[in-house]
């Protein structure tokens, strides 16, 4: 028996989100361990790069300890430096805001969508239509004099934002396109996967991710310039290994091989990982589809989810309840629900903000992501449908 079984039979408690590990991953690790190749010098950190990148079909992919890390080389690889600006949405988890930090440029943070919620391509636009000048290579940011050296769209919820408008933009004020697709690996647009759309998309196989690898990230590029300098950087920028010169700031970011070796088994389910996810959201559609007061998140058109998480909006007028009077009451039967992330012009992110950002806001307090586990039993689920229902009007 797997230890996920043990652990969801001995308690009845329903997390929001968690890993199934039911593969190949002792298999692998043991390798690693029977053969004493451990570290990144492994070769499953190749193999799960190599798999990796044949999924979502790109060239290259570099493995990375974390989807943090991906970011922050990505940043780098693509020429962010200090005191630029890098474009990201306002509503998404912290880290690619925490990355861009790293590189040392700020964030400018553009509102999100009200049907999507994912980055809002129209404040988008006039934002570069109307406070930016192109001179030259250089686009440059008027009202506070900045340089904008990328753009970094945010995937949320397992959905995808509009790629084609993305990619439009990037190229009309020339911007490297960055994804962060830390959310939304194996979702698609218009067919192709995302994170792959522009000149980086960055994955990450954190615990709570659609795979994992307890910690881990992926870098991946269609771009063989992009990638050498990404594995440079993320080996501590060694320029000789045998007299350990060094000539640039790198970083020790590498993922270790016995990581590797379970990213390669949980790649392996990715496709069930998402059916099953998948099922679970359309049925939570299903269910609330009519309901007043709760309102789903609709996909980007021409986008498949990963189904990674399901989110609902609960209008507290129209519902009855508010997000946080449904997320505490299905605390107390031992249901796991958690709100959307605190907009980040009102984090430690807040210092150089401009513009406001009323969806956001609105979202962060309606909004409430429901178990979506692919573990996640049809009788679950029906429980949790049904108690939810009970708290309405
Ligand atoms: C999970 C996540 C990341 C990266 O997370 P790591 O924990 O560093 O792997 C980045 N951006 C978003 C939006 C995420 O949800």
């Amino acid at each position: 028996m797997s230890s996920t079984n043990v652990k969801r039979t001995q308690a009845d408690f329903i997390p929001l989100s968690e890993p199934l590990l039911a593969g190949n991953e002792w298999e692998y690790v043991r390798e690693c361990l029977d053969t004493g190749w451990v570290s990144t010098a492994g070769s499953f950190v190749g193999r799960f790069e190599h798999d990796l990148a044949k999924r979502v079909s790109v060239a290259h992919a570099v493995a990375m300890v974390n989807g943090t890390s991906a970011l922050h080389i990505a940043l780098l690889a693509a020429g962010v430096k200090p005191d630029d600006l890098v474009i990201v949405n306002d509503l998404t988890f912290i880290a690619p805001a925490n990355a861009i930090r790293y590189a040392g440029a700020w964030p400018l943070f553009i509102d999100a969508d009200p049907d999507t919620w994912q980055i809002d391509t129209e404040q988008l636009a006039r934002l570069l239509e109307e406070e930016c000048e192109l001179r030259g290579e250089t686009l440059l940011h008027v009202p506070t004099g900045r340089r904008i050296a990328a753009l970094l769209p945010v995937h949320i919820l397992g959905g995808v934002c509009d790629a084609d408008r993305l990619t439009e933009l990037a190229s009309a004020f020339k911007l490297p396109l960055i994804e962060d697709a830390t959310e939304c690996l194996g979702a698609t647009y218009k067919g192709q996967p995302a994170g792959t759309h522009g000149l980086i998309g960055c994955y990450s196989f954190n615990g709570n991710k659609i795979i994992t690898t307890g910690g881990g990230g992926m870098l991946a590029t269609h771009d063989s310039e992009i990638n050498s300098l990404a594995r440079y950087l993320s080996t501590q920028a060694k320029d000789d290994a045998v007299e350990y010169r060094h000539e640039q700031l790198g970083y020790n970011y590498r993922m270790p091989n016995v990581l590797a070796a379970i990213g390669t088994a949980q790649l392996e389910q990715l496709d069930k990982q998402i059916e099953a996810r998948r099922a679970v959201e359309a049925r939570y559609h299903e269910a609330f589809a009519d309901v007043e007061g709760i309102t789903l998140r609709k996909e980007t058109e021409g986008s498949v989810s990963n189904g990674w998480l399901t989110t609902v909006l609960f209008d507290e007028e129209r519902f009855g309840k508010s997000s946080r009077e449904v997320m505490a009451a299905l605390e107390g039967e031992q249901i796991q629900t958690r709100p959307l992330w605190t907009p980040l012009h009102q984090t430690v992110h807040r210092k150089w903000t401009h513009g406001s950002f009323p969806i956001a806001e609105r979202l962060q307090r309606q909004a409430l992501s429901l178990p979506s586990s692919s573990t996640l039993t049809p009788e679950q689920q029906e429980r949790i449908i049904e108690l939810i229902l009970s708290y309405g009007n």
